[in-house]
């Protein structure tokens, strides 16, 4: 069963086939239009939380408590540059554990996971695929055999700037054709951002229809990415610091800087 959503964050999206024990739950700050992703087995009732941001941690804290879920990990996509992540305050709450990319640049992870690698939450899979490219230290992490959280290498027909810390457009046009672009193309696509109201879409789809990849080669894209010409986000002076030490410093903002 594929069911699809258009914005309504607070629901159930999708149990399906092979999903049984799966609750799987999409969550969103309309400040810095950031997705966090609730992925927990509904037997063990067991828990992770991926990208939560920092003004919404009381937020995802009630929502886990009203669901009866105990938080084992909090897992961040990369380094963020528009908002705080909310991993700190909820390792106070909880008992859980940070988990950062390899050779992210936050002092205070419980744990680093590489490529290939794989966390488990009751039954359900959570393996990282290296997606480098937006920053030089990124996972997206694929849930079972059905979804897949993309950070923000791979948006819904759009992609993560890759002119800021150690970004680079080759690198993330490699990872995105060649790591993601080769699941299977009804694999649910659920990235770390949206600012049109987009919340799911599928690796097929994506291939077909995402104007930054479809039909372009390596070159063309890295061309595409260097004319953006985007403006330097104010807020990446204050996330960057603050997500290095795992989001221990607050702020609101409004910014597209995925
Ligand atoms: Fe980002």
């Amino acid at each position: 069963m594929l069911f699809r959503q258009l914005f309504d964050p607070d629901t159930w999206l999708y149990i399906g086939k092979g999903t049984e024990t799966l609750l799987f739950r999409q969550l969103f700050d309309p400040v810095t239009c950031s997705y966090t992703y609730l992925v927990a087995d509904g037997e063990t009732k067991t828990a992770a939380l991926i990208d939560p941001v920092l003004e919404q941690v009381e937020r995802d804290f009630r929502l886990l408590n009203e669901l009866g879920l105990s938080l084992q990990f909090c897992l961040e996509t990369h380094t963020h540059g528009d908002h705080t992540s909310g991993t700190g305050k909820l390792r106070e709450l909880t008992e859980c554990e940070g988990v950062v990319p390899d050779h992210a640049p936050a002092a205070y992870a419980d744990r680093r996971i590489r490529d290939g690698e794989i966390l488990r939450v009751g039954d359900i899979q959570i393996c990282a695929i290296e997606t480098c490219g937006h920053t030089d230290s990124h996972m997206a992490y694929r849930i079972n055999d059905t979804h897949v959280l993309t950070g923000d290498a791979l948006l819904i027909r759009g992609c993560g700037r890759t002119d800021l810390r150690g970004g680079d457009a080759g690198t993330l046009y490699d990872r995105v054709t060649q790591r993601l672009f080769t699941l299977p193309e009804d694999t649910l696509v659920y990235p770390a951002h949206d600012y049109w109201g987009q919340t799911v879409s599928t690796i097929g789809e994506e291939k077909r229809w995402n104007p930054r990849f479809a039909n372009k080669r390596r070159e063309d894209f890295i061309q595409f990415m260097a004319a953006l010409k985007l403006p330097d986000s104010q807020t990446m002076m204050e996330a960057v610091p603050a997500n290095e030490q795992r989001g221990r410093l607050g702020w609101r903002a409004r910014s597209q800087s995925a």
